[in-house]
């Protein structure tokens, strides 16, 4: 049977499972020193980005993502002012974080130089704050960043990378989580995407563990859908660096100043709850 090139299709073969969604045109195809980006146009999800094959970002659904990676971890602390961005090339966290009034610096480290351009072709409403005054975008390795950032440089770090191979493999280690805990001030908070639970839970495991031996206080999970990504469950777990993580400004979140479709106090609380299969 010829193969029906009118599909992109991802398949996750550990778990035997794939998504698919029909494309009706192909807009980038590029190589970069690093990764290899594709750009599509879709019947259903709009704008499709794939880096070296797999989902990274859709019209249709990056906004519960960009909402849940930023807004939890900025209402939970206290009062963030410098946050720093790993990776999120795409830029939707970053104009998630600008929506907050407090955040003073928002610097944003990606990698690749080639996703951001192609973001700014391909998804500009993502890059809508790329020229804030408090935005700074550069392009280099977060875990050297991290490295040589100076000690109490963050109140936020925010890890929007890749899945935990290639160039992200070692953003999901101890001595990069040690390095993170360095970089933060007291009551300082990292959030790092943490793929999907029901496909994933040994990597949160392994990721509480690594948080923890690099001397961070808790650990908390947020659950919440996406369903482009592989089984459409996916999640952000926080590491605090004192402070209660699972107590947010929930009277800021009710009276957020900026307008969310996804994010609210109430979602905010109930993704905080751990299903029973990830307590055990
Ligand atoms: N939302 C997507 C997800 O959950 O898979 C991630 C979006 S963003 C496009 C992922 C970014 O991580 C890519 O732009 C990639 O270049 C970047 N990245 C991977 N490894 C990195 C590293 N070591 N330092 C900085 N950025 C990195």
């Amino acid at each position: 049977m010829a193969l029906d090139t009118s599909w992109y299709t991802e398949i996750h073969t550990s778990e035997g499972s794939a998504f698919s969604l029909k494309v009706k045109e192909k807009l980038h195809d590029v190589q970069t020193p690093f990764q290899r980006i594709e750009v599509y146009e879709t019947e259903g999800f709009g704008t499709l980005m794939t880096i070296d094959g797999l989902v990274m970002v859709t019209d249709r659904d990056n906004f519960i993502y960009h909402e849940m990676i930023a807004h939890p971890v900025l209402f939970t602390h206290p009062n963030p002012k410098d946050v720093l961005i790993i990776g999120g090339g795409d830029c939707g966290t970053l104009r998630e974080v600008l929506k907050h009034p407090g955040v003073t610096r928002a610097q944003q480290v990606d990698i690749d130089e080639g996703v951001t351009r192609a973001a700014e072709l391909y998804f500009p409403e993502l890059c809508d704050s790329n020229n804030d005054p408090r935005a700074e975008l550069y392009f280099d390795d977060g875990i050297k960043w991290v490295k040589d950032a100076a000690p109490g440089s963050y109140d936020v770090i925010i890890v929007d990378s890749t899945d935990p191979v290639g160039p992200a493999e070692g953003l999901f280690s101890a001595a990069f989580f040690r390095d993170c805990h360095r970089a933060l001030r007291a009551g300082g908070i990292i959030v790092q995407q943490s793929e999907s639970p029901l496909y994933h839970k040994k990597l949160i495991n392994d990721m509480y563990t690594a948080m923890r031996s690099a001397g961070f206080d808790s650990t908390l999970t947020l659950n919440f859908p996406q369903c482009s990504y592989p089984s459409g469950w996916w999640s952000a777990t926080m590491a605090g660096k004192g402070g209660d993580l699972s107590r947010f400004r929930e009277q800021d979140a009710s009276n957020k100043t900026f307008k969310t479709l996804y994010y609210n106090a109430a979602i905010h609380r109930a993704a905080m709850a751990q299903p029973e299969f990830m307590t055990t």
